[in-house]
């Protein structure tokens, strides 16, 4: 195993993101000690130079790594001369996705998570050709878009204290991060990995689904799993995480829109992100079809301060535990960058480094592709444009902000509200025939304060650039 000094200088890592993965894997070394194996942790200044120590004092015929599930690093192994053998952190092999896209000319993540219901048997009342959804329906994401309910209380994350292992990672890593301290979240063993998923399987699933899109200032987690960083990082299989929701499902502790709501995304989503950042790359990475090209605003670095309620909220979050739900991601902090014409391999990079769950494979398509429509349609058939009405619908963030929602100029006008017209008058041609977007061209071409929007919206991103919004 090797800590590689070159990697953790590459970005400004949020220190929780870095403290994850290096406090995982070195508390991995010492449970792999612990059961007899001999480990040789290495700290090198790249991974080429560990592995040729490595090899060097060991001999060694051969090295086998599991397979990467990112492109980058799966080349460097070939590159080093490393055998990769096929890992369990998807179901869904990216062959198998490349085989089951060959000759659709659609290719729809509802498709495909059908296709992977089918063939995985999660929620299916009997088996073969004939088996049908439980619940009698596919697919229960109509029933997950309530806004956030007012005073309740969600079920408190799991925490494990932090000892003498993580404070000398904290120490090594500080020089190179940013953001909060770890706080003991975020588990980094396998075994407390496993504790919280029990403890979302119990506690937390059963609520899940309703609220899947709420936003609230009075927590940051909602009835979210918090599992996607033990997934990625390969703490917890999708397969078993599955496993458990099915279980929970069959005794009758879970309903059907909370336990497909969960499944849908895992075997669903993730896969098929998977499975398009494979069939997309290596071009993927460098796609901009909207040609944006504005720096990421300051606030985002902590470099500035906001005005913007969400913005703010969302921000300070992510500061404080390397972590903003799906629906932030989205719909604050991509949207903004979206209308305001932000450089999306600027906020593809931010992201990477910023949310524990971080990584090349898993941000590429759901930046670049879903969020900032830089594959100008290819994950999303419409942009995820939206302006102060959609955020005040689903969070309780605008009451009490400075700007108001419905204004879209003068003083107070609400910046997603402004931008959120400006995109679509900018992007008039390209979206006007788009079916699910066409009305939003019409109406904005149409506004008879449209060119004091325009005007404003630039009066917006001046500000946002200069970190005075
Ligand atoms: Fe965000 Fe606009 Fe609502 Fe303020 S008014 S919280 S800027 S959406």
């Amino acid at each position: 195993m090797i800590e590689s000094a070159n990697l953790l200088a590459s970005k400004t890592w949020h220190i929780q993101h870095a403290h994850l993965v290096i406090a995982a894997m070195r508390r991995f070394a010492e449970e792999l000690r612990a059961a007899g194996f001999a480990v040789d942790y290495r700290f090198a200044r790249t991974l080429a130079e560990g592995l040729h120590d490595h090899r060097a004092i060991h001999r060694t015929e051969e090295v086998l790594v599991m397979e990467p599930a990112s492109r980058s690093a799966r080349e460097r192994m070939a590159r080093l001369g490393c055998r990769v053998v096929p890992g369990n952190q998807f179901l869904c092999h990216y062959s198998d996705f490349a085989a089951w896209v060959n000759r659709r000319l659609n290719v729809r993540m509802e498709d495909f998570y059908r296709w992977q219901r089918r063939r995985l048997g999660y929620l299916m009342e009997g088996t073969g050709p004939r088996a049908q959804p439980s619940g009698g329906r596919w697919n229960f994401d109509a029933d997950n878009r309530r806004p956030p309910p007012r005073g309740h209380v969600w079920p408190a994350p799991l925490t494990s204290p932090l000892d003498d292992l993580d404070r000398a990672v904290i120490e090594h890593i500080s020089p190179f991060c940013e953001g909060e301290s770890p706080t003991g979240i975020w588990a980094t063993t396998r075994a407390e990995a496993r504790r919280r998923l029990d403890h979302f399987i119990d506690r937390v699933l059963p609520g899940f689904g309703p609220h899947a899109e709420a936003m609230t200032t009075g927590s940051m987690h909602l009835a979210h799993s918090l599992l996607s960083p033990y997934l990625n990082l390969g703490l917890l299989t999708p397969a078993e995480v599955c496993d458990a929701v099915q279980v929970a499902f069959d005794r009758g502790l879970v309903p059907i829109a909370s336990a497909e709501g969960f499944i849908r995304q895992v075997i669903g989503w993730r896969e098929y992100v998977w499975g398009m950042y494979w069939a997309g790359m290596p071009a993927y990475a460098g796609l901009n079809a909207l040609g944006a090209t504005r720096p990421l605003p300051p606030v985002f670095r902590g470099n500035a301060a906001t005005q913007m309620r969400c913005l703010d909220q969302v921000l300070s979050e992510v500061r404080t535990h390397g972590f903003a739900h799906h629906i932030q991601r989205l719909m604050v902090l991509g949207n903004l960058c979206l209308i305001a014409g932000v450089d999306p391999a600027e906020l593809l990079d931010w992201m990477w480094a910023s949310f524990v769950d971080g990584a090349e494979w898993v941000m590429v398509p759901n930046v670049l592709g879903m969020s900032q429509h830089a594959d100008g349609g290819r994950m999303a058939t419409k942009p995820y444009a939206s302006g102060g009405a959609y955020i005040n619908r689903m969070s309780d963030y605008c009451k009490g902000c400075h700007f108001n929602h419905s204004r879209r100029t003068g003083e107070d006008a609400c910046p997603f509200t402004t931008l959120y017209w400006d995109f679509f008058a900018r992007h008039q041609v390209r979206f006007a025939r788009n079916p699910r977007v066409s009305r939003q061209v019409q109406v904005a071409m149409r506004l008879d304060d449209l060119s004091e929007v325009r005007e404003c919206a630039n009066e917006v991103v001046t500000r946002l650039s200069a970190g005075q919004l």
